[in-house]
C-alpha cells in the first residue's frame, strides 16, 4: 500500500493532522479506540483549552518554539470547533473551558472531521521496521495478526509522551527520533503528585487548602491536596513540572495575607481560646492540629504576643518540604521533555534533517501548564504539520 501521509497515533495531535493533511491520510494507533486520553481528560469532561493560552504557560528548552504555532491555531479556532459541532462548553476556573456534558463528543467530533477529510484510521495496529529509502518512509504494520507493507511520503510521529503506560502510552516517539539522528531531551513525568518516603501526610489524607507552592523560583497558587502518599493538587501538579529530584518546594499556607489581622484581633474579642482554634477557623482544623506541634501553636491567643504572631504567620507562609520523589509515570498527566525543538521547524513540525518526517504533541519537547493547554498545544502542532503537508502537495 502507498500513501501519502502515516500517522502514529490517534490521540489528540495525530486526529488533529489527520483531519488537515489533505488526501492519502491513514492514522493507526495500538489502542482498541481513538482520543482515550481525551475521553477520560478532565473527569469525563476534556479541559479542551484554555481561553488565556499564550506561549508563557508552556515549558521547552526554547521557550520561542512554540508561539509560531499557537499563534496560527488559536484557541479561538478549536472553541468555533467546538461550537461549530454544537458541543456545549463552559469556563470553570483560570480560562479552563470543559464540555457541559461529556469528552466523548470531542473524541465525535475530531472523528467525523477526519472522516470529511477521508482519512483511514486503523485501530489495533502496532507499526515495526520503520525505514527510509531516500524518497519514502517504508514500514510493516500489524493488525490481527496481519502484515501489511507500507510506503509513505509523509510520516507524522504523534504517539504521545510516557504518561500512563496503562493507557498504551510507550516510547516509541524517542526510538524513532533516535533511528533518525533526532536529539531527544530526557523525558520525566510532569503535572505529577510530589510524594515523601516516610508517608509523613498520611493522617492529612484528603485534606486541601489553598497554597501558594513555590519550588525554582516559580510559584502556583491554587489548592494544595495532602495524600497518603504525600502531596498533590493543582499547585502542587503545576510545581511538580519546575521541580527535579533534590529539589525544595516552598509552600505558603496562608495565601492570602491577612492571617496576622485576624489573629490580632481574635486576641481582642476572644482571648481565652486556644491558638489552635481560632486558627483552625481559618484553616483546615486538622491541618492545624497536624502542625500544631512543628509551629508551635501553643497555648491561649492572649499569650502570643504581636511579634509571635507574626513569627507564626512567616513560619506557615515558607514552609519548606523536600519531596523524594513523584508518583511517577504512573499518574503524571504528562510528560516533559521529548523531541528536541532544535531539530523542528517551528512553522512545520518537520525534522529539519529529514524531509517528510514531523514529530507533534507530546512527544516533543513542549509541554503546558494544567488548565487545557496541553490540548491546545496538541491541536496547533497536529494543525501546523498538516497544513504543511497538505501545501507541500497541492
Ligand atoms: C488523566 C489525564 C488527564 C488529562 N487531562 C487533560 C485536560 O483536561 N486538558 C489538557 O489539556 N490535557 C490533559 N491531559 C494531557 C493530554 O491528555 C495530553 O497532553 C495529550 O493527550 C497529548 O496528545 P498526543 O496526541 O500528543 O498524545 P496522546 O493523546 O497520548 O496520544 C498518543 C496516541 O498514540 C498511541 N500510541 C502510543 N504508542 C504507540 C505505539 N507504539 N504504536 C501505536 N500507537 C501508539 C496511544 O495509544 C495514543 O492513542 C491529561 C492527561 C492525562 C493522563
Amino acid at each position: 500500500m502507498h500513501i501519502q501521509t502515516l500517522i502514529l497515533g490517534a490521540g489528540a495531535a495525530g486526529m488533529m493532522a489527520a483531519a488537515h493533511s489533505g488526501p492519502g491520510v491513514v492514522i493507526i494507533d495500538h489502542a482498541k479506540a481513538a482520543g482515550e486520553k481525551i475521553r477520560i481528560s478532565g473527569g469525563g469532561r476534556c479541559n479542551f483549552t484554555n481561553i488565556g493560552t499564550t506561549p508563557a504557560q508552556f515549558i521547552s528548552q526554547n521557550r520561542h518554539f512554540a508561539k509560531s504555532a499557537l499563534k496560527r491555531y488559536t484557541q479561538w479556532d478549536f472553541i468555533n470547533l467546538v461550537s461549530d459541532y454544537k458541543i456545549a462548553w463552559h469556563e470553570k476556573t483560570l480560562g479552563q473551558l470543559f464540555c457541559d456534558d461529556t469528552a466523548k463528543d470531542v473524541v465525535a467530533m475530531l472523528r467525523a472531521e477526519m472522516d470529511k477529510a477521508g482519512a483511514q484510521l486503523m485501530l489495533n495496529t502496532s507499526i515495526s521496521d520503520i525505514a527510509h529509502d531516500g524518497t519514502h518512509f517504508i514500514a510493516t504494520l500489524t493488525r490481527d495478526g496481519t502484515e501489511t507493507a507500507v510506503t509513505a511520503t509523509n510520516l507524522i510521529v504523534a504517539t504521545g509522551g510516557k504518561s500512563i503506560p496503562k493507557m498504551g502510552a510507550t516510547g516509541l516517539a524517542y526510538q524513532i527520533a533516535a533511528q533518525f539522528d533526532v536529539d531527544v531531551i530526557t523525558p520525566r513525568p510532569g503535572l505529577v503528585p510530589l510524594t515523601f518516603s516516610d508517608d509523613r501526610f498520611k493522617l492529612l489524607a484528603g485534606v486541601a487548602t489553598p497554597s501558594n507552592v513555590t519550588t525554582n523560583d516559580t510559584t502556583f497558587s491554587e489548592a494544595l491536596l495532602f495524600t497518603h502518599r504525600g502531596l498533590s493538587g493543582p499547585a502542587i501538579l503545576q510545581a511538580s513540572s519546575y521541580w527535579t529530584e533534590g529539589d525544595a518546594i516552598t509552600v505558603n499556607l496562608i495565601p492570602t495575607a491577612d492571617l496576622y489581622d485576624k489573629l490580632r484581633s481574635a486576641r481582642t474579642t476572644s482571648p481565652k481560646k486556644a491558638l489552635t482554634t481560632i486558627m483552625s477557623q481559618h484553616l483546615p482544623a486538622r491541618l492545624i492540629d497536624y502542625i500544631k506541634d512543628e509551629f508551635a501553636l501553643h497555648g491561649n491567643i492572649a499569650d502570643h504576643s504581636d511579634v509571635r504572631l507574626q513569627a507564626i504567620c512567616a513560619d506557615l507562609a515558607s514552609w519548606d518540604l523536600l519531596p523524594s520523589g513523584s508518583e511517577g509515570y504512573r499518574t503524571a498527566e504528562v510528560t516533559l521533555g521529548g523531541v528536541n525543538t532544535d531539530a523542528l521547524s517551528s512553522k512545520t513540525m518537520g525534522v529539519k534533517s529529514v524531509p517528510g518526517l514531523y514529530f507533534i504533541g507530546e512527544a516533543v519537547d513542549v509541554t503546558g501548564w494544567l488548565g487545557g493547554y496541553n490540548f491546545q498545544w496538541a491541536w496547533s502542532s497536529g494543525w501546523a504539520a498538516g497544513q504543511a503537508i497538505k501545501a507541500a502537495h497541492k
